[in-house]
């Protein structure tokens, strides 16, 4: 089986390959590393071989990993992107350098309340469900616009841009991330600080090339580090 530094290499090569063709510059893709489900010490490892963003979906998981010896005392940048229920933000808020999940206004409203609380700024994304499939979280495309005169006004939390999961079909995923990237754009036309609204969270193991031709600014990649889960 190829080591994590390899497969970390190999995305690398992948990532650069795809931003040649999309006529784009690779440092403007991040990589983050989604360790769900894995241990510390395969996180330990790919951190050695040079990663940095890692990406958690669960509350318990994410606090136990983050606070294993393994782990507490190195600079990694831990990005939340599960679904975050509104009673789960106090564990997390002064832990994470970005929320990738929030989906609906109260839970924007308590992540700002705790902001306030801790006295910090915390950046967020809003998922968006583009696929309109039932199973996945998000908010409707078209909820967003509105959403956002609310969401722009809560002190402490900022705005960053949209997050999206695309269908498992290329085809369809290919304009769902398209549509992402359209709808950024009509965010940008109505906010006050459009300088802020900069990232694009789309793309996994298996469509990130796609996500990257559309826009991508942060891939979030899991099996193709770390193997299957
Ligand atoms: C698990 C997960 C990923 C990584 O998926 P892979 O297909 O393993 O790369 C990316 N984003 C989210 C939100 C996830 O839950």
């Amino acid at each position: 089986m190829a080591s994590i530094a390899v497969n970390i290499r190999d995305i690398h090569e992948q990532i650069k390959a795809a931003c040649l063709s999309a006529g784009r510059e690779s440092e403007t893709v991040r990589l983050i590393a989604v360790s769900k489900t894995k241990p510390a010490s395969l996180v330990k490892e790919a951190f050695d071989a040079g990663q940095v963003a890692f990406g958690e979906s669960y509350v318990q998981e994410f606090l136990d990993k983050s606070q294993d010896p393994l782990l507490d005392r190195i600079p990694i940048e831990w990005h939340f992107i599960g679904h975050l229920q509104s009673n789960k933000v106090r564990f997390i808020i002064d832990k994470v350098t970005l929320v990738h999940g929030i989906d609906r206004i109260s839970t924007a409203e308590e992540l700002s309340k705790r902001a306030v609380q801790h006295n910090i700024q915390v950046d967020y994304l809003l998922e968006v469900n583009t696929s309109g499939e039932t199973s996945k979280y998000g908010m409707q495309p078209d909820e967003i616009a509105a959403a956002a005169e609310t969401l722009f006004r809560m002190p402490n939390i900022t705005l960053r841009g949209l997050m999206t999961i695309a269908s498992p079909d290329r085809v369809k995923a290919r304009e769902e991330f398209r549509n992402l990237r359209l709808l950024l754009d009509s965010l940008k036309k109505i906010s006050s600080n459009p300088e802020k609204l900069t990232e694009l969270s789309m793309g996994m193991s298996s469509d990130f090339e796609d996500a990257i031709h559309e826009g991508a600014t942060m891939i979030r990649i899991g099996s193709a580090i770390f193997g299957w889960r």
